[in-house]
């Protein structure tokens, strides 16, 4: 194939996938509305795809967006003077650097652990997992907030092990912004660092502020906060590929960053969990940064939260849905009055054209749907289209899984299973890998509504079993 061919084979290859503009897409992907946007921020990843961010003495030009990138996100949150930050590729490495640098701080504690509420993102699981700090739960309280008592228990049943207090702002489920003040004293009175989580809300919370809206203290502001991460591949609508972790001072910073003279090769030197590291994604934000501008945002902070609103009024008018809390930035999270499910109403959205994230039962909790608005969103399309959603939804009824069926589910061990059950099971419920990418039915109703009668660690390992069995390579042979 010649190059032209490749790329229209590539712009065919993605005519699958979701679409990552028009603000349809309600998960995933953020969209501006703005095309030259797109276009700078294309044009600057394109521009510094094969450039390395590992040596910034060899690409100069790399530290320099770095620190002009951590400089306007620093400026944004309102950062002390000592603010030092790290653009990573992700929401995920932001974390999982937080933690690891919670858990390198204190060399001293053989059993680290970190307190986080209920709701925080899965990547700090994922961070206990790697690196093996003990992960304790607290559940949040009937607002969806971090309990501030049951917290500070948690930590004072064992301040010597504790590294790391852990509250979001705003949760990704449920859109609500953890009491921080709170938490961060509970940390600071310990002498433990406390994260916050502002991966999605950290570049919008500031500019509602501006707004005029009601906006809890969250950032370095309160006193106690050690190290926010903010992600600029959401609410910055930058290419995807970066977040940015902050930490109050110098001092905070210095065990996330990894030297070694330990072999016959260079002196290596990382800062984050990447050696070689594409320019790319850097020089994408970067780029968006100054083209959209601290007034663009401004704008495109008010025609989202507008639509915030809207979506909001209109939810109300829709006797089968109730919020499941007042959205404090970009998210709303729906649930239903038990007429209808929220997975019928998923299938519904989807076959007109919109993505609605379910989320399943969690901690007695009903399932509900996830909706991370864009600037670029047509609330009152999608308010027609939820309607709509819903009205076939209720006539539906709720989906409903066979009581001897649930039992099945419920008694299964997936510890237990073998491959061949995995197999068999993954038949059953009609997940089959396909030529063409994942072979899942059209509606994923019934899907939905036997994983969420499925344990937790039921539900990981048939998606995780789902996903091997796609994840094989394309062979010529
Ligand atoms: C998205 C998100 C993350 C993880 O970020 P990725 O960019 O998906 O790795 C962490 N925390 C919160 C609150 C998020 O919304």
């Amino acid at each position: 194939m010649n190059g032209d061919e490749v790329l229209a084979r590539l712009a065919e290859l993605q005519q699958g996938d979701l679409p990552t503009h028009g603000g349809r897409t309600l998960a995933y992907v953020y969209d501006s509305g703005l095309a030259e946007v797109d276009r700078v921020g294309r044009e600057a990843v394109a521009a510094y795809a094969a450039t390395n961010g590992l040596d910034p003495t060899a690409f100069p030009s790399t530290l320099t967006m770095e620190n002009e990138v951590v400089g306007l996100t620093a400026d944004l949150l309102g950062a002390p003077d000592t603010v030092v930050g790290t653009v990573t590729s992700g929401g995920t490495e932001s974390v999982l650097l937080a933690v690891q640098g919670a858990r390198d701080a204190r060399p001293d504690v053989v059993a680290p652990r970190m307190v986080l509420p209920s709701t925080v993102h899965a990547a700090f699981l994922k961070a206990a997992h790697y690196f093996g700090v003990e992960a304790v739960v607290v559940p949040v309280g009937p607002d969806h907030r971090a309990d501030v008592a049951a917290t500070r228990a948690a930590v004072e049943a064992d301040p010597e092990r504790t590294v790391l207090v852990v509250a979001s702002a705003p949760s990704y489920a449920h859109g609500v912004v953890d009491p921080v003040t709170d938490l961060a004293a509970i940390a600071a009175e310990h002498g433990t660092r406390c994260h916050v989580d502002a991966c999605i809300g950290g570049w919008v919370l500031p500019y509602a502020a501006r707004l005029g809206r009601d906006v809890p203290p969250w950032t370095f502001a309160v006193p106690g906060v050690t190290s926010i991460s903010v992600d600029l591949h959401k609410y910055a609508y930058a290419p995807k590929g970066t977040s940015v972790l902050l930490h109050r001072t110098p001092e905070l910073r210095r065990p996330q960053f990894f030297a070694s003279a330990d072999w016959p090769g260079y002196t290596m030197l990382n800062t984050t969990l990447q050696s070689t590291k594409s320019g790319g994604p850097l020089a994408g934000a970067w780029a968006v940064l100054r083209t959209i501008g601290d007034e663009g945002y401004l704008e495109l902070t008010r025609t989202l939260l507008d639509g915030v609103d809207a979506l909001v009024a209109g939810v109300r008018e829709i006797d089968a849905l109730h919020l499941v809390a007042e959205p404090e930035s970009s998210l709303v999270t729906v649930a239903t009055d038990g007429t209808c499910d929220v997975f019928t109403i998923a299938d519904e959205l989807a076959a007109a054209g919109w993505l609605a994230q379910p989320q399943l039962t969690f901690a007695g909790e009903p399932p509900t749907l996830h909706l991370s608005l864009s600037a670029a969103t047509d609330v009152g399309a999608f308010l027609q289209a939820l309607r709509s959603a819903v009205a076939v939804a209720v006539e539906r009824g709720p989906v409903a899984v066979d009581p001897g069926i649930v039992e099945f589910v419920q008694a299964l061990d997936p510890a237990a299973l073998s491959d061949a059950d995995f197999d068999g099971l993954l038949a059953a419920v009609g997940m089959v890998g396909g030529e063409d990418g994942p072979g899942l039915p059209e509606r994923m109703g019934e899907i939905n509504a036997l994983l969420d009668v499925a344990s937790p660690r039921l539900r990981e390992a048939l998606l995780t079993a789902f996903l091997d069995r796609l994840a094989r390579p394309a062979r010529r042979t």
